[in-house]
């Protein structure tokens, strides 16, 4: 039985370094790890490749609303990769371009949208034993989780992450243009009416300006090993 399993939101700003954190926590203890930021991404791709979001991020809404239920998104575990699958297909790398980051807040601002991903969010953690990365998971997606984190960097110190690793995937983007796309996008994430970014009362903050990630990782895993000693 899964009872001695916990719930784990880890939520922050973008490129904070919550997802490489809660990643490799969830290998360590051996709990399913969920992205999802990937599964926003994952229909802002869907509506770019169906004209529904113009590359500008203009999204026609009652269309994106209407297509919603054609879109079936899953996680496909490779050894130590995990591949976003959108209605089957493999579409990791196309959603993790800087045209998808320009498009995705204004369509995670929809709240059919969110009211859909939500859904099927809740369905991945009812047996608890996950780690889910997000903007709303520890006040929205599972407010009972049992350990909240809520992580933040500096704009410029993650935008600088961020830009590696792009330039890493041989994606042709300016530091400039990362940084005013991770401005925009917190910006938008925070005024957004439906479940706002916000710090859940009873999350521990995490700035990790100047962490290394074994640190980071390290500080995270002692964290957890406190919160279910204490259970
Ligand atoms: O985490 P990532 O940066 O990949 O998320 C992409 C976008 O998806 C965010 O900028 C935000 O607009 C949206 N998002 C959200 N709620 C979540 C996860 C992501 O609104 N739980």
């Amino acid at each position: 039985m899964n009872s001695n399993k916990i719930t784990i939101a880890i939520d922050g700003y973008s490129s904070s370094g919550k997802s490489t954190m809660a990643k490799q926590l969830a290998k360590n203890i051996g709990y399913r790890y969920i992205d999802s930021g990937a599964m926003y991404r994952a229909v802002t791709l869907y509506g770019m490749k169906n004209g529904i979001v113009s590359p500008e991020g203009n999204v026609n809404i009652p269309t994106l609303i209407k297509i919603l239920p054609e879109i079936s998104i899953d996680f496909h575990l490779d050894g130590d990769k995990q591949y976003t699958m959108l209605n089957g297909e493999n579409v990791e790398n196309e959603i993790r371009t800087l045209q998808v980051s320009n498009c995705v807040s204004p369509v995670a601002a929809i709240p059919e949208v969110r009211h859909a991903l939500v859904r099927m969010q809740r369905e991945m953690g009812k047996s608890k034993g996950i780690v889910m990365d997000g903007r709303d998971i520890g006040t929205v997606v599972f407010p009972d989780a049992e350990m909240k984190v809520f992580c933040d960097a500096s704009a410029e110190k993650r935008a600088e992450r961020r830009y590696k690793e792009l330039t890493d995937k041989g994606e042709n983007v300016t530091y400039e243009d990362v940084l005013a796309n991770v401005v925009k996008r917190d910006h938008i994430d925070e005024t957004r009416d439906e479940s706002p970014l916000r710090c859940a009362q009873d999350a521990v903050r995490l700035d990790n300006s100047g962490m290394t990630i074994e640190e980071q990782n390290k500080w995270l895993i002692d964290l957890f090993h406190k919160i279910t000693n204490q259970k």
